[in-house]
């Protein structure tokens, strides 16, 4: 399906192009030996598209030796019959000849790293990816998973989460790292959704001894039951636990926050736990991404002239390079106790991306217009994307806004990528005041 892709480079200049679904990255190796996992069962499916629900030519045997000549996100393309392409599941296939040593720091021009918001409805629901060069085990474009947080639906039916991983993954594929913000439902039940269909290898949360009844089996379904097998291969609870974030040399990932331990200064109720968020930032090339979780700034009728609670601490913790990110994913879904001026200031984003949906929160929807117009003050060249992009205009209601409003942000550390959809269709903004 061809259809238009917007493009935003580093230097502010829009260009329309045409691409094709699903992005695919192409690799730069060619050939490289593989052989399937001698671990399964019987054979591994080769299909014609790197989709599980593509159809399948012939299932190839354990054991057996096969040629890769790229690989995208989950998949990895085996040499075409005919005309015909052949994918295979990634996780089924293990390099052959061992990874020869890193001699170049170079970021090749497709080496993309890609980051999707996916439109979960009101909550949080984010995808990365990192570039996966064939080349295995050297510790560098890894081809890694990493999700943030799995938005409020728990259920296979309801979360749109789930799809949107499904369409581009197979089944039982390796989520890396599963990063849960906080405690709220918003956030961790997506995220339960997730653990039941891919395998966790390390899970991440700010070890807030929450006792919310749906979040405490969450936890006891990712350790494991004496009937129910572990949904995580390791479990990382509070930033003492947390250890080196590392997904591939190419990339700095880095907790600038969480709960620390004690509640002082933090708030109490909702206020609290949003306040013990993880907030995380990635460095790839010239481009850099801060994800808030819901941490705040502020209480709803103070002053957005100063800063407290996560926003304050980040403030006069973190260097003031290293809080100037390109893309900020805003706290808190945008509501109104979060982005103070201060912090917009230290942030200085170009792009803003609001993770949101239609819900009322005792008559009041967020993000607030109040918010979002101090970046807009700050800076009217500021790009904001939404996941609840004309889910007010539309009439949603709660349950109907996860609709397609999905934010694709790719960048190769030179140039950057947005790729902004509106109910499933390719949506442009051009300026805050059309936001
Ligand atoms: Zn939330």
């Amino acid at each position: 399906m061809l259809y238009r892709r917007l493009r935003y480079s580093s230097c502010g200049v829009f260009l329309l192009v045409l691409s094709i679904l699903p992005f695919t990255e192409v690799s730069g190796q060619n050939g490289q030996p593989y052989v399937v996992r001698e671990t399964v069962s019987d054979c591994v499916n080769v299909r014609t598209r790197p989709s599980a629900s593509a159809d399948s030519v012939v299932c190839i045997p354990a054991g057996t030796q096969v040629t890769v000549l790229e690989s995208v996100p989950y998949w990895r393309r085996l040499p075409s019959v005919g005309s015909q392409q052949r994918w295979m599941a990634k996780k089924f296939l293990v390099p052959i000849i061992p990874p020869a040593p890193l001699t170049s720091t170079a970021m090749p021009a497709d080496a993309w790293l890609e980051v999707h918001f996916v439109d979960v409805g009101q909550g949080d629901g984010i995808w990365i990816h990192t570039h996966d060069d064939g080349i295995d085990g050297n510790g560098r474009f890894e081809g890694r998973n990493i999700v943030i947080d799995g938005g409020p639906y728990s259920s296979d039916r309801t979360n749109p989460f789930l799809p949107y991983l499904e369409d581009r993954a197979h089944h039982g594929a390796i989520i890396d790292a599963l990063i849960v913000t906080h405690a709220h439902t918003d956030h961790y039940r997506g995220a339960e959704t997730l653990s039941r269909h891919f395998t966790i290898q390390d899970y991440y949360d700010p070890g807030f001894p929450s006792t919310a009844s749906g979040y405490q089996a969450f936890l006891t379904s990712l350790r494991g039951t004496d009937t129910d097998p572990a949904r995580a291969q390791n479990i990382h609870l509070g930033q003492g636990n947390f250890g080196n974030l590392d997904w591939g040399s190419e990339l700095t990932a880095e907790v600038l926050y969480t709960w620390p331990g004690n509640n002082t200064g933090l708030g109490s109720g909702n206020t609290l736990v949003n306040n013990t968020s993880i907030v995380m930032r990635l460095e790839y090339g010239n481009h850099s991404f801060l994800f808030m979780g819901d941490g705040e700034g502020k209480d709803r009728n103070d002053s957005p002239a100063t800063a407290r609670y996560v926003e304050q601490i980040l403030i006069t913790t973190v260097s003031a390079t290293q809080l100037d990110v390109t893309v900020l994913k805003i706290g808190h879904h945008g509501s109104e106790t979060s982005s103070t001026l201060p912090f917009i200031q230290a942030v200085d984003p170009e792009i803003v991306v609001v993770q949101s949906g239609r819900k009322s929160f005792n008559g009041t929807f967020i993000p607030d217009a109040t918010t979002l117009q101090r970046y807009c003050d700050h800076n009217a060249a500021i790009r904001i994307y939404r996941t609840d992009q004309n889910d007010e205009v539309d009439g949603l209601s709660a349950a109907e806004s996860p609709d397609g409003d999905h934010i694709v942000i790719r960048t190769n550390g030179t140039t950057l990528q947005v790729e902004a959809f509106e109910g499933g269709q390719p949506f442009t903004v051009n300026s805050c005041q059309s936001s």
